[in-house]
């Protein structure tokens, strides 16, 4: 069932039911088979950029869309209600596009921004290393100060597009510490860097995860966005956008799923009812419902502080943690209306079941955002 939205705009209402129509008629009849093939979906990408999808929080100047953060994501919310892996992608595009649109040099916008709002060319953002994942200030990838820019040797892991990206938002150290930290924009062509083979994941199959490693890659002065040792302040500031993207991938997940329990609930007898009348399952369908709500206020809230210009990490933070508990309780409880088909490929809450385990671990695990929340507590 559609959901009935609170939208801001007229503009914002075209948005989301063009971006039904775009789930219905593109991403709905090919999911499956690209999931269970695990096959990047070429062209979707291209399918979102045409009509403008992709760009929809940034600047018109620079060929965004000119929306509030608040409609972006509940299109995003939509588009990981039909294909969770895509949402995932076009989160994480989203993502990769702000350290150039928040930090970069007037010239370097101009260059090469225009192209990755329109989805010319698709981002990806590495920053996880095989040793350094929660711990960001950790990574050991090496940034070397030479002649004309800087040669880059070392290992980066999980890269959510890695691969297929044309271009990477790399962080590598340039010095000691926290403060040691640089963000270069990477070509995928450089001579040097390579890519390992996809990851075997549990889900998002269509879209891959792979590793890269830099053998002594020059990248030139000019790639490098934001002042030397500025890296880790851009990536976390491109983190507190990107958790409410991920915050909205899950609600799309878990709506989904209530969606999938209902009909279901509906339509199965047992003890001579539908089982939606029987009351333990009319009341775990109740909670279900309740959950989805309330997570998709926290992102909507959070969304709204960030339209307004007001500090917003921690509700980002909130977001992220009480979306994806959410998505992570209801598709399993979804799975169990089901009873034995929910655990059978056959229905597709067995796959948002997977979908969603992985919005507690990426861009912050759950423990993470505990830890941001505590130290806004604590002050
Ligand atoms: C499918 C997928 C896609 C991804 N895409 C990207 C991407 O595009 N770009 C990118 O840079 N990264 C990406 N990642 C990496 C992801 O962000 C990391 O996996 C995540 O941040 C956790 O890091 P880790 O796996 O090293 O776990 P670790 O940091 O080793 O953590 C292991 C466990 O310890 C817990 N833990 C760690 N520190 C603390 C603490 N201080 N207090 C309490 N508990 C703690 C964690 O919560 C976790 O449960 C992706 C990962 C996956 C699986």
């Amino acid at each position: 069932m559609a959901v009935d939205r609170l939208l801001p705009t007229e503009e914002a209402r075209d948005l989301i039911g063009l971006t039904r129509d775009v789930a219905d008629k593109v991403l709905a009849p090919i999911v499956d088979e690209y999931e269970k093939t695990e096959t990047y979906p070429e062209g979707v990408f291209a399918t979102l950029g045409e009509a403008g999808l992709l760009s929809l929080p940034y600047p018109e100047e620079w060929g965004g869309g000119g929306q509030p953060y608040e409609v972006y994501l509940q299109v995003l919310e939509e588009i990981a209600a039909r294909w969770a892996a895509v949402a995932v992608a076009v989160s994480v595009h989203s993502l990769s596009c702000h350290p150039l649109m928040a930090f970069g040099s007037e010239e370097q916008k101009q260059r090469w921004l225009p192209e990755m709002l329109g989805g010319a060319t698709v981002g990806a953002y590495s920053l996880s290393e095989p040793q350094a994942g929660s711990d960001a200030a950790a990574l050991a990838c090496k940034a070397t100060a030479v002649d004309g820019g800087y040669r880059i040797s070392g290992a980066k892991a999980w890269i959510t597009h890695g691969g297929i990206a044309d271009f990477y938002n790399l962080f590598a150290r340039t010095g000691e510490g926290s403060k040691g930290i640089s963000c270069f924009l990477v070509p995928r062509d450089t001579a040097g860097l390579s890519f390992g083979k996809p990851e075997e994941k549990m889900g998002l199959h269509a879209v891959p995860t792979t590793s890269a490693h830099y053998d002594d890659a020059f990248v030139p002065d000019e790639r490098r966005i934001g002042a030397e040792g500025q890296g880790l302040q851009i990536a976390f500031s491109a983190l507190d956008s990107g958790r409410l993207g991920i915050a909205a991938v899950a609600v799309g997940l878990a709506q989904a799923a209530l969606d999938e329990a209902v009909a279901y609930a509906q339509e199965r007898t047992a003890f001579g009812r539908k089982i939606i009348d029987h009351q333990g399952l009319g009341f775990l369908l109740a909670d279900m419902a309740a959950a989805v709500d309330s997570a998709r206020a926290t992102y909507i809230d959070a969304a709204r502080r960030r339209d307004a210009g007001l500090p917003y990490s921690r509700n980002a933070s909130v977001a992220k943690l009480v979306a994806t508990d959410a998505a992570m309780k209801v598709t399993t409880d979804a799975v169990q209306v089901l009873g034995g088909y929910g655990y059978t490929r056959d229905f597709r809450v067995e796959r948002y079941m997977r979908e969603a385990k992985i919005t507690q671990i990426f861009e912050g695990t759950n423990q993470i955002q505990r830890l941001v929340i505590s130290r806004h507590l604590a002050g």
